[in-house]
């Protein structure tokens, strides 16, 4: 009998996230100030950021212990079960192993509160009463929601005006959790009154709704933080407890998996699946391949320039040394709302850059033919940002047929789908179509970039 699902104890619970910056070959390039370009310290971060999150962003200690508190609410869905994909293989026909984690087992639906969790920790433990954020679809304002609750702090979430009129389900989570949800741009700050005088029909942007949340916080030192649910690198360092779990877990399984491979908003879910295992490459002379696997419509790995650019539209966050597609680029209205971001984290990008890694980009119509074989093998409808990393998992076990070949694949279930089905409607109902940007359209942006650095 082949075992199904690999299931961690409690009791072994990795203890520490791990830190890639202490054994990665080159070091990305410092943040700069986006005025006086020059590195960003800690005391800048503190600014807008709790002061231990300031820590960890620039920390180069090799692993940082997981508080107790913070263990205590991931033993709420934690540890994550590691899932052999029978099904799925057993339909490709191949030789392949397929596994998983299912990060979709989380109470928000998806990896987003490994990082939302400490966040809010240590904003309560510095005396911080409440936070402040931006959210896309919403999937991070809803995760940032679940975790500020359990520490008795304010949530306010400034949600894009399209998505929070089109998508109610997560701002209802939101609010369930006893967090506010604003439809950006509001008229509570300077960026949101500018943005509704120019166009009143505005249907917002990620980048304003960040400027909207960071000048909130700003307004209050004392008792106000901003948190941010991907890109930097405590976030992908908060996923590594994912990367960590499924290491013992391979190891129950008495597998090694030659390539893993997760998809890629700002990099956190990848990222926390893919750091323990290059670890590995680089502490252990491993050859594991490890794939990043992004939109078609919103190529910034396989299309984008490593350069300085700023993480949101307005310039309050520091720049950052990245792939970018320029932060003007407006990605087309995809269903995988979490990967029309512009640009990756700087580790992550500095990894791409050194060879360590690769990128791959797959077309929506691909992906989500693969969230439905999963959903019809696996039992898991997928969320549309995660069947990126079902798609290219497939691309692998299929070539591993075609070449005869054993070979073992993990990837990243990143969440899952229930609350997207609208993805599942237009995919069903053939209304869904492939969207490639020119060369000229990214050149647009892309361009624009000179003027920053
Ligand atoms: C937000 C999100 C992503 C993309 O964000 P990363 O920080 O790159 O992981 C991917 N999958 C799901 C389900 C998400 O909610």
């Amino acid at each position: 009998m082949k075992s199904k699902k690999f299931i961690l104890p409690e009791s072994q619970m990795p203890t520490a996230w791990y830190n890639l910056v202490a054994d990665i070959p080159h070091q990305p390039r410092p943040y700069l100030n986006p005025d006086t370009h020059s590195p960003i310290t800690e005391s800048d971060l503190r600014l807008i950021l709790a002061d231990e999150l300031a820590r960890q962003e620039l920390s180069t200690e090799r692993f940082i212990e997981i508080p107790d508190e913070v263990q205590e609410i991931y033993r709420i869905w934690r540890p994550v079960p590691l899932v052999r994909a029978i099904g799925l293989e057993k339909a490709l026909d191949t030789p392949a192993k397929i596994f998983f984690k299912n990060e979709g087992v989380s109470p928000v639906g998806s990896h987003k509160p490994n990082s939302a969790v400490p966040q809010a920790y240590y904003n309560h433990k510095q005396g911080i009463r409440r936070l402040t954020t931006e959210t896309g679809a919403g999937q991070w304002g809803s995760a940032l929601s679940f975790a500020g609750n359990h520490f008795g702090l304010d949530v306010e979430v400034f949600m894009v005006r399209v998505s929070y009129d089109q998508k109610p389900y997560r701002r209802l989570m939101m609010n369930t959790w006893g967090a506010t949800c604003h439809s950006s741009p509001t008229t509570l700050t300077q960026s949101g009154r500018t943005a509704r005088m120019t166009d009143p029909h505005t249907t917002g942007s990620l980048g304003l709704a960040i400027s909207e949340a960071v000048e909130r916080a700003l307004e209050d030192p004392e008792g106000t933080r901003y948190c941010l649910g991907s890109v930097m690198n405590h976030v992908l360092l908060h996923q590594t407890i994912t990367g960590e779990e499924a290491i013992l877990q391979m190891q129950m399984a008495d597998a090694e998996p030659d390539v893993v491979i997760g998809c890629i908003g700002g990099g956190s879910n990848f990222g926390g699946i893919a750091f323990p295992f290059l670890r590995q490459n680089f502490c252990e002379g491993k050859q594991i391949r490890v794939v990043a696997v992004e939109p078609e419509s919103c190529p910034k790995l396989t299309r984008g320039t490593f350069q300085y650019d700023i993480g949101d539209y307005s310039g309050y966050t520091p720049l950052i040394p990245m792939y970018t597609l320029g932060h003007e680029f407006q990605p087309s209205a995809i269903h995988a709302g979490g990967l029309r971001y512009h640009g990756a984290g700087a580790i992550i990008s500095q990894l791409l850059h050194d060879g360590h890694i690769e990128a791959t980009a797959i077309p929506q119509t691909e992906t989500m033919q693969a969230g439905v074989l999963f959903a019809r093998t696996e039992g898991i409808i997928p969320a549309p940002e995660s069947t990126h990393a079902i798609a290219a998992a497939i691309r692998e076990a299929l070539r591993a047929k075609i070449e005869g070949r054993n070979t073992t694949i993990l990837f990243n279930l990143s969440g899952h789908g229930t609350i997207d089905l609208f993805a599942y409607e237009q995919y069903l109902g053939g209304h869904l179509q492939d969207y490639i940007p020119s060369d000229e359209e990214i050149a647009r942006t892309v361009q624009r970039l000179e003027q920053i650095i």
